[in-house]
């Protein structure tokens, strides 16, 4: 809406105020005149009338009409304003009138009456009629005259006003604005000063906005300072990621060499003195990247440099897969890690699965860190909300729990329970930090509650939406549907899980905690000739293990072929069950994966013979690997040497590079099945000698070699640089036996046919 300004609105207030008035001096006049004509008139007509009838007395009394009518015309022409005239006699009988010629009908007349007496005799009546017209006329032109003087009057004065309020008010007030106009648009001193005549308030006004204007020149400043002081900041920032980045790399590079020579150094022939020494230093190099990991990692996240990396993935398997990281621990201090994942929560979710695994592995390690007795349960479920999934992770521990008064502290940074000099846990007391900021980020948070001596409990929370479109992973499909299975073990938690699991594929299952209470249960199902389908049983159990249970069950005729799923978590797993007596049995390796249940279950009930187990990393066997040809582009020659020791055995052609200039050389020249690639090399880097490698394959049409970068550099951005130039895989360093081998392993399936299966993942 267009604002107006302050003067058209006095001016138009007051000639508002100026018409009111004339209205009203128009009123007042008109009637004051009106009277004053009233007044006057009467007086006239009284008179007239009164000199009349004392002259035409004697006519009246005899009732002369012809003299009286004479009379009347007489006086009709004499007194213009009288209209017309009527003389009654006593007894009210009219007795001559006279009229004016050519008094028109409508003009506006007063009626005098007034009786015609002598001595207080009456003899008759005079009414007369008397003419307005001449005298409205002259009233209308003095109100006329009454209004003009009064518009005149008003206007002059408001004239006069606003004079003085331009001057004295609205001047000042334009000055005081421009000013601070100025002040807030940022510039200073530019608009005149007051006038000497401005008023008081108008002075302290001006004042205001001066003080006002100190303020924002003041703050103006400070903002300047504060912005160049940010900048600085994010420079120093910057610097202090790219430091650790760089210094992460430079401590990786060195703890390769100690690392994998200590590794190399266990392989040989050592007394038990020199085992230990080599033991602790390849444990205190493990120490050491742990927490160069996690002051990466910590500092990155303060720095507000980690991004999340969204995609699909299967949330069951990711936490299946930290379960088995972490089992091997857990079992060596002779605990059990359980798992139930809620059969009615889908396994596809999207989510950055890196950073859900990091923070669920730092709380289940923990769990397994501080347990010596007992079990670490870990229970996933979830509640469907409109955006996805509320998840819920619990990790229940039966260890040493923590005292009330520490609870809230071990989500800081650097804060340990047990942070004396004669600690017994080893940590940084930087992964629960960690964590609970890497859930922050991903918009869920941890809790813990805890009794000391008793155990923990700490509950991710984690908001996730389901995965839009998922691949179907093709499966074979399972006849479970309607099979009944028998679960046996000692450990109820277990049995429940196991049969929750069952049920959700539509099967019916029975419980036994003992192999007393499995053969009880065979022998009344023998009685009753109810169906069984499979046995589900753990191998470790109190009284009879599960090797002579399955012994005995075999033996009752009626069961002889009853497929039997053992669970191991001992040295069993890794023997086949021939070996072990168990012909007919399928034993799988604890910790227990869904999917791999579901496949053996169903492959036990189609008596299908057990696949052989899957080949083991370190089977990656001599003879077999001897024709590929590895080449190792790496500019260090401590960790020249630590790879090629570490793959001495494996029997491959090994050729080395020392810069990736050199290693696009060495391709043409050898064509090598493998290169294991630095990133960061003199020269030309592992980026841009893997691009330039790629080139020279697809120019010449040959199959892809495989690529797997060895690099000290530990983050997911590098991992994405890597795959991006082309290579297939990735190893942070230090690298260890295993590791390699795995990675190797999983590029050649079967050595033998290595051009075949090349082929083969290049379509
Ligand atoms: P650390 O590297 O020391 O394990 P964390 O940040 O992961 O660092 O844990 C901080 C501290 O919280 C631990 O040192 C320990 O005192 C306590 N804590 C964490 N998890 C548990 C648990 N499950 N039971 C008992 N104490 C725990």
């Amino acid at each position: 809406m267009k604002r107006t300004g302050i003067l058209f609105q006095i001016v138009l207030s007051l000639s508002l105020a100026a018409l009111l008035v004339a209205l009203v001096v128009g009123a007042a006049a008109q009637r004051s005149e009106g009277n004053r004509m009233r007044e006057q008139l009467s007086e006239q007509a009284g008179l007239t009338i009164s000199l009349l009838s004392g002259l035409m007395l004697e006519s009246i009394i005899v009732e002369d009409v012809p003299v009286l009518e004479t009379g009347l015309y007489e006086a009709l022409e004499r007194t213009p304003k009288i209209r017309s005239i009527q003389i009654l006699n006593a007894e009210d009988m009219m007795i001559a009138t006279a009229t004016r010629r050519g008094a028109a009908a409508q003009e506006e007349f007063v009626t005098y009456e007034q009786p015609v007496e002598m001595e207080g005799f009456k003899f008759g009546t005079m009414i007369v009629q008397w003419s307005m017209l001449e005298g409205q006329a002259m009233v209308q032109e003095r109100v006329r005259y009454a209004i003009l003087w009064t518009v005149l009057a008003v206007a002059a004065l408001s004239a006069a006003i606003l004079g003085l309020l331009n001057m004295l008010a609205l001047q000042p007030l334009q000055t005081i604005h421009l000013r601070m106009s100025e002040v807030l648009a940022g510039a200073h001193g530019r608009v005149g000063k007051l006038p000497w005549y401005a008023s008081r308030e108008f002075w302290a006004l001006n004042f205001s906005v001066g003080v006002l204007e100190d303020t924002f020149i003041e703050r103006n400043e400070r903002e300047l300072a504060l912005e160049r002081a940010c900048e600085e900041a994010d420079i120093a920032n910057q610097a202090k990621s790219e430091f650790l980045a760089n210094m992460s790399h430079e401590i990786r590079t060195p703890m390769n060499g100690v690392i994998g020579m200590a590794e190399l150094i266990m392989e040989t022939d050592l007394d038990e003195d020199q085992r230990f020494y080599a033991k602790t230093i390849s444990k205190s190099g493990a120490a050491l990247l742990t927490i160069i990991n996690d002051i990466l990692n910590f500092s990155k996240i303060e720095a507000g440099k980690i991004e999340l990396d969204l995609a699909p993935f299967n949330l069951q398997t990711a936490i299946e897969d930290v379960v088995t990281l972490l089992s091997p621990k857990a079992t060596s201090k002779g605990i059990e890690i359980i798992l139930r994942y809620d059969p009615e929560l889908p396994e596809f979710f999207e989510g950055d699965v890196g950073r859900i695994r990091q923070v669920v592995t730092n709380i289940i390690g923990n769990a397994v860190k501080f347990t010596d007795i007992g079990h670490v349960y870990v229970d996933v479920s979830g509640e469907k909300n409109s955006n996805g999934y509320g998840l819920t992770i619990n990790v229940t521990d039966t260890g040493i729990g923590i005292p009330e008064d520490r609870l809230d502290t071990v989500f800081s940074a650097f804060e340990q329970v047990d942070s004396g000099a004669t600690r017994n846990f080893e940590g940084t007391g930087l992964g629960l930090a960690i964590s609970a900021r890497l859930l922050t980020l991903m918009g869920g948070e941890v809790t813990v509650q805890s009794t000391a001596g008793e155990g923990s409990v700490f509950v991710v929370q984690l908001p996730l939406p389901l995965a839009e479109q998922v691949e179907e992973i093709p499966v074979k499909p399972l006849a479970l549907q309607g099979l009944t299975g028998l679960v046996v073990g000692s450990q109820e938690l277990n049995r429940l899980i196991l049969t929750e699991q069952l049920n959700a594929w539509g099967m019916h299952s029975l419980e036994a905690s003992s192999a007393s209470q499995t053969v009880e249960v065979m022998l009344d199902l023998r009685l009753t000739s109810d169906r069984l389908d499979l046995v589900i049983m753990e191998d470790q159990m109190p009284g009879m293990d599960g090797r002579e249970l399955a012994r005995r069950i075999h033996a009752m005729p009626e069961f002889a072929t009853l497929p039997i799923v053992m669970l191991s978590s001992g040295d069993l797993a890794a023997m086949q069950p021939d070996q072990v007596g168990l012909e007919g049995c399928n034993i799988i390796h604890k910790p227990l994966r869904a999917a791999q249940l579901k496949q053996v279950l169903g492959r036990a009930h189609s008596h299908e013979q057990p696949e052989q187990s899957a080949t083991s990393p370190s089977s990656v066997h001599p003879q077999k690997a001897h024709c590929i040809k590895l080449m190792i582009a790496e500019d260090n020659r401590t960790n020249q040497l630590v790879v090629t020791r570490m793959l001495k055995d494996a029997g491959f052609d090994i050729v080395i590079a020392a810069n990736g200039a050199e290693a696009v050389e060495r391709f043409k020249e050898v064509r090598p099945d493998i290169v294991l690639m630095d990133m960061m090399m003199p020269v030309m880097d592992g980026v841009e000698a893997t691009m330039k490698i790629r080139e020279i394959e697809s120019a010449s049409q040959s199959p892809g070699c495989h690529i797997i970068a060895l690099t000290a550099n530990a983050l997911e951005s590098h991992r994405e640089k890597c795959l991006a130039a082309g290579m297939d895989d990735f190893l942070s360093k230090p690298i260890s036996k295993k590791a390699l081998l795995a990675a190797i392993h999983d590029w050649i399936e079967d050595p033998q046919d290595l051009g075949a299966e090349v082929r083969l993942r290049q379509t």
